[in-house]
């Protein structure tokens, strides 16, 4: 396609301006198996290593044909950052928390002055430096991280965190308003090392696990400050069936908002959301593509890009050991609808 610069539709497709064709990219992690084996740059070294953090995000750039390229591959930098102990996972198993510094529900969140120099959080920094210089600044980055909800509950535990958010709401709130720091003070010093885009991942605050009153006493003001705060473009991703909350969502000040297959009806979706945002998504990533085939991979794409999605993605994560070639089917079926 002639004067085709993905960089700058995307950008438009955020920003809800002209565009030349839907952009296709993956807001959510990227890091599948069979990119991990022809890039040379496996879990769970990639997790740790900047050189190959950067070097599998790539891959997902030049092997699939995203048209971003996006770090790390988990929700659990800051997290670490803040003293849980992880699990690192393996090839096919992302990271986990296994421990929580908060799990006596009463101390305070310890707010550290090292942040950007804590346990993982300088990899994914150095990782977006690399990418900036050896894709010439031509490709857009996008740098995801777990939301203030998502952070609080890892602090806390998660079943603890549900319960305690019931009967000690205030508490976890505060959790919540400090974690809200943690992300603003990470996402700027992303921005500052090349980050394009800014994913705040909080698969937490989803009403699948929070009901849509506490997520508006307790969860969107602190998504509003972080979203404000961001000074780059800025999406929103949570998990599962978000539609009780998409009008809240919407309300963030979030320039997209990167959804699942469960928002099955894109057109009622639009109709919740306005003209306040746009939306990012739905291919289902555990059925469709790690399960389906490239064919029916591209039919639920084509589905979503008739729907008027603003910019075509997998609904979530990659699952690890999703297929290269039903990954490549979002982007062809892009292709092949505008062609
Ligand atoms: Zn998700």
């Amino acid at each position: 396609m002639k004067d085709y610069n993905p960089k700058e539709n995307l950008f438009n497709a955020l920003e809800g301006k002209g565009i030349v064709r839907t952009p296709v990219a993956s807001f959510t992690q990227t890091g599948i198996v069979d990119l991990m084996e022809s890039s040379k740059a496996a879990w769970p070294m990639a997790h740790e290593d900047p050189k190959l953090m950067a070097r599998l995000s790539m891959a997902a750039h030049e092997l699939i044909g995203f048209e971003a390229v996006r770090v790390p591959y988990c929700v659990t930098v800051l997290a670490q950052a803040l003293g849980c102990g992880l699990n690192m996972g393996q090839i096919d198993k992302q990271p986990s928390v296994v421990s929580h510094p908060l799990s006596d529900l009463e101390s305070e969140m310890h707010y550290p002055d090292d942040l950007l120099y804590r346990a993982r959080v300088p990899v994914v920094l150095e990782s977006v430096r690399i990418i900036k210089e050896e894709m010439e600044g031509e490709v857009p980055i996008i740098a995801g991280f777990e939301g203030p909800c998502t952070l609080a509950s890892d602090l806390i535990g998660a079943e603890r965190f549900l319960i305690s958010f019931i009967k000690k709401p205030e508490y976890v709130s505060s959790v919540i308003d400090a974690a809200t720091l943690v992300c603003m003070e990470y996402a700027d010093a992303l921005i500052e090392a090349g980050a394009d885009i800014i994913c705040v991942a909080d698969p937490v605050a989803s009403p699948e696990l929070i009901s849509p009153k506490m997520f508006d006493r307790y969860i969107m003001g602190d998504l509003k400050k972080l979203a404000n705060g961001i000074k780059g473009r800025s999406v929103l991703h949570i998990c599962g069936n978000v539609y009780k909350i998409l009008d809240s969502m919407s309300r963030c000040g979030y320039d997209a908002l990167s959804i699942e297959e469960k928002i099955d009806d894109l057109g009622k979706a639009k109709e919740l959301i306005g003209s306040r945002t746009r939306l990012i998504g739905n291919v289902a990533c555990a059925t469709t593509l790690f399960n389906g085939t490239p064919g029916i991979v591209r039919k639920e794409a084509t589905i979503a890009l008739k729907h008027g999605i603003d910019i075509l993605a997998p609904g979530c994560g990659l699952a690890p050991k999703t297929p290269l070639e039903n990954a490549r089917a979002i982007v062809e079926a892009r292709n092949e609808f505008y062609s």
